[in-house]
């Protein structure tokens, strides 16, 4: 059975506990579990901050359209460094990414193929169907839920990539 998909408007205070921490039944509502392992593992701040739009790839949020256009180089260069030399160049440029651990996960993950897409999941028997839950297309893979999408695609043209013809 697939997460039932967050609104895009969610707030990271939908999924917390008031009193202590993360809302662990949420997260299993929404999250694969072994996402919601790896969430729970995440350190909440001590004092409670609402909710705000933050660009953690630079200290300075006033940087945000340099930041976005290194992330966007180093992500480009990094994609091509995988396919060109081998996937271990690639993921020796993740590691050295001044990101945060979750972000280079993910990417890990990318160059991997072992985010639960859809036909990943019909390839490990947990689902029969492999059509996108979003658009309908055939087959969810990792590049049609990441960029060929129309709904992935309507995100993207909504960030600062779509400004260096990037996406
Ligand atoms: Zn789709």
């Amino acid at each position: 059975m697939s997460p039932a998909s967050l609104p895009l408007e969610t707030t990271v205070d939908y999924l917390l506990n008031p009193r202590n921490g993360w809302h662990a039944a949420r997260l299993r509502e929404h999250f694969l579990p072994t996402d919601v392992e790896l969430i729970l593992t995440l350190k909440l701040p001590s004092e409670h901050k609402d909710d705000a739009v933050f660009w953690h790839f630079d200290k300075c949020s006033m940087c945000i359209v340099e930041s976005g256009y290194r992330l966007a180089i180093q992500l480009r260069d990094s994609a091509t460094a995988g396919l060109s030399v081998g996937v271990s160049k690639g993921w020796n440029l993740i590691w050295t990414l001044q990101v945060p651990a979750k972000v280079k996960i993910f990417l890990w993950r990318i160059l991997d193929n072992v985010h639960p897409t859809k036909v990943n999941l019909v390839i490990r028997k947990v689902l029969s169907d492999a059509s996108c839950s979003l658009c309908g297309s055939l087959c969810e893979t990792l590049m049609h839920a990441l960029f060929h999408c129309a709904f992935a695609q309507k995100v993207w043209r909504e960030t600062i990539f779509a400004d260096f013809g990037i996406m």
